[in-house]
C-alpha cells in the first residue's frame, strides 16, 4: 500500500513507535526512525527493518528536545528517499509528581518532547507534502488528550496541546489531500508504562500489583493493556486511501476508557 511513500516515525526505537515502524515498512514504506538506545541495538534494528520487510530504513538520532535537529532530520529523510509522505509524530516521555513539588525542568521537557517537537516536525515536513499534495500526518496523543489523571500535569497538558494542534493543521490542510489526525492509546505496555510504576507506588503510596490493578488498568474497563500492534495497525489504516475523509479527528483506543 505505500511502497514507493516515505515514513518518518518520532520515538521509534521502542515501544509503539518501533510498532508504527514495522508496520509501514511492511506495507512497503521506507522508514526514518528516531529515538534513543544503545547504538548497536537501533542498527540491529534498522538493518532488520531493510532485510525483513525489503525496504530502506534510515536512523536519525535528532533530539526531540532541539528544533534545528528536528527539522534537519525532515530534511534529511526527503533529500535521503526523495519525500516525507507519512509523518508520525510520536516520541513522548513522562513524570509523575504532584504539582506543587513537580520539577520545572521535568515540565520543559515534557512540553518540548510531547508537544513542540510535533509542532516543529510537522512544520518541516508540511511545504514538501503541499507540493505533492499528498501527506499524511499522525500524532500519538493519549486518553489523557481527553481526560484527566492527577500527578500528570504536563503530560496531560502536553497531549491536549495534540489534540489542539492536530485540529488546527487539519484545517490548514484539508484541501491539500492532507490528513492530519492523532490516536489516543489507553495504557499500551511499553517501556513507558513500566517506567512510571515505581513513582507512582510512590505518589500514591501503593504496590506494584496495586498500580497496576487500581490505577492503570482500573482506567481501562476491558481490564487488557491495548498491544502496540493494534495501534499501530490503526495508523496503517490512517495511511490508506478508505480514510482520506478521516482528517481533525482524535482516535480512541482505549478499551473503553474514556466512555465512562
Ligand atoms: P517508549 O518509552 O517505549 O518509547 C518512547 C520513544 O521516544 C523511545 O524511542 C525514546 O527513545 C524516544 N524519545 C524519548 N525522548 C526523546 C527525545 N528527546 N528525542 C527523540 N526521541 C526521544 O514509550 P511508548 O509507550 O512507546 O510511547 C510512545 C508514545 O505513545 C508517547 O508519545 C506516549 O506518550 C504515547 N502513549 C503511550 C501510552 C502507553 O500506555 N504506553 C499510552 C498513550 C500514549
Amino acid at each position: 500500500m505505500l511502497k514507493g511513500k516515505t515514513a518518518l516515525i518520532t520515538g521509534s526505537t521502542s515501544g509503539i513507535g518501533r510498532g508504527y515502524a514495522r508496520a509501514l515498512a511492511a506495507q512497503g514504506a521506507n522508514v526514518t526512525i528516531n529515538g534513543f538506545g544503545d547504538a548497536a541495538a537501533i542498527e540491529k534494528e534498522r538493518v532488520g527493518i531493510e532485510k525483513e520487510f525489503g525496504v530502506r530504513a534510515f536512523y536519525s538520532p535528532a533530539d526531540m528536545t532541539k528544533p534545528a535537529e528536528i527539522a534537519d532530520m525532515v530534511h534529511t529523510t526527503e533529500k535521503t528517499f526523495g519525500s516525507l509522505d507519512v509523518l508520525i509524530n510520536n516520541a513522548g516521555i513522562q513524570f509523575v509528581s504532584p504539582i506543587e513539588e513537580f520539577p520545572i525542568e521535568k515540565w520543559d521537557q515534557i512540553i518540548a518532547i510531547n508537544l513542540s517537537s510535533a509542532f516543529h516536525a510537522i512544520r518541516a515536513a508540511v511545504p514538501g507534502m503541499k507540493a505533492r499534495k499528498w501527506g499524511r500526518i499522525i500524532s500519538t496523543a493519549s486518553a489523557h488528550s481527553l481526560v484527566a489523571s492527577p500527578f500528570k500535569a504536563a503530560y496531560v497538558s502536553a497531549k491536549h496541546g495534540i489534540a489542539g494542534l492536530t485540529k488546527t493543521v487539519a484545517l490548514e490542510l484539508a484541501t491539500f489531500g492532507i490528513t492530519v489526525n492523532c490516536i489516543s492509546p489507553g495504557y499500551v505496555w511499553t517501556p513507558l508504562v513500566e517506567k512510571q510504576i515505581p513513582d507512582t507506588m510512590k505518589a500514591r503510596n501503593m504496590t506494584e500489583e496495586q498500580v497496576k490493578r487500581d490505577v492503570l488498568l482500573a482506567a481501562q474497563p476491558t481490564k487488557e493493556f491495548v498491544t502496540v500492534e493494534e495501534v499501530a495497525a490503526l495508523a496503517v489504516y490512517l495511511c490508506s486511501d478508505s480514510a482520506k475523509a478521516i482528517t481533525g479527528a482524535n482516535l480512541s483506543i482505549d478499551g473503553g476508557w474514556t466512555a465512562e
